[in-house]
């Protein structure tokens, strides 16, 4: 993509640019530099820069657009001004509509399976399952087996455990980890709850990060309060 350049071409003989000039001062500095700065300005489509011609006449890009459309209205040359708009080029002729083939089946089945990938991406949304069995189950293998560490993983054993157990689990941890706990002092802390309970719920509150298990095993809250 890009902007094609504006093109001139001068279509007044020499002689009658030089009248021209002569009756057209104001406008003869322009018509000198085009001539200066263009070879084979009279024989074909020149490319040219508004800018440049600006810059040498000392005049602003709008006055030498100006200027441009004035002598063009004169028939002294020929003006297409740069396209405003980015252009394609097609680095190709482009095949007509009539010979283009599309092969009707290929279509249909390219269809169905970029249908088939987007019906995959919701279901993986709004799967209850386990996400990562869902993703393997995706590519074609058959786990049978749950990861434990997606959001649904532990929604499932927030529910075995029981909601409140868990809700209660998370605000001790939360509470007795402010300043800092080692895993054992805090199962010492929290006798009542089985290890494998304790280490579900520390493994949810870090995935959710509502602790943080530092280098030494160390678990931080990173909350204030719950
Ligand atoms: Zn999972």
């Amino acid at each position: 993509m890009f902007f094609f350049p504006s093109k001139i071409i001068f279509k007044a003989s020499q002689q009658d640019l030089r009248s021209f000039e002569e009756s057209h001062e104001n406008l003869s500095e322009l018509t000198k530099t085009l001539l200066r700065t263009y070879q084979g300005i009279f024989d074909d489509h020149v490319n040219i820069s508004e800018r440049f011609l600006a810059k040498t006449l000392r005049l602003h890009d709008d006055q030498v657009i100006d200027q441009l459309k004035q002598i063009a209205s004169f028939g002294i040359l020929e003006y297409w001004p740069q396209k405003e708009t980015p252009q394609v080029h097609f680095l190709y002729n482009r095949a007509s509509a009539r010979y283009l083939n599309i092969d009707h089946e290929v279509y249909l089945e390219r269809k169905n399976i970029y249908k088939k990938r987007v019906e995959a991406m919701l279901s993986y949304l709004i799967t209850t399952k386990c996400r990562m069995d869902f993703l393997i189950r995706y590519f074609g293998e058959d786990t049978g087996t749950s990861c434990g560490k997606c959001d649904n993983c532990f929604a499932k054993k927030r529910e075995e455990m029981g909601s409140e157990e868990f809700d209660v689990l998370s605000q001790n941890i939360i509470r007795i980890a402010k300043s800092g706990i080692s895993i054992a002092d805090l199962q010492a802390q929290l006798p009542a709850f089985k290890r494998d309970r304790l280490m579900e719920v520390i493994n949810y509150l870090t995935r959710e990060k509502l602790i943080s298990v530092g280098a030494a095993g160390m678990i931080f809250s990173q909350q204030k309060s719950l």
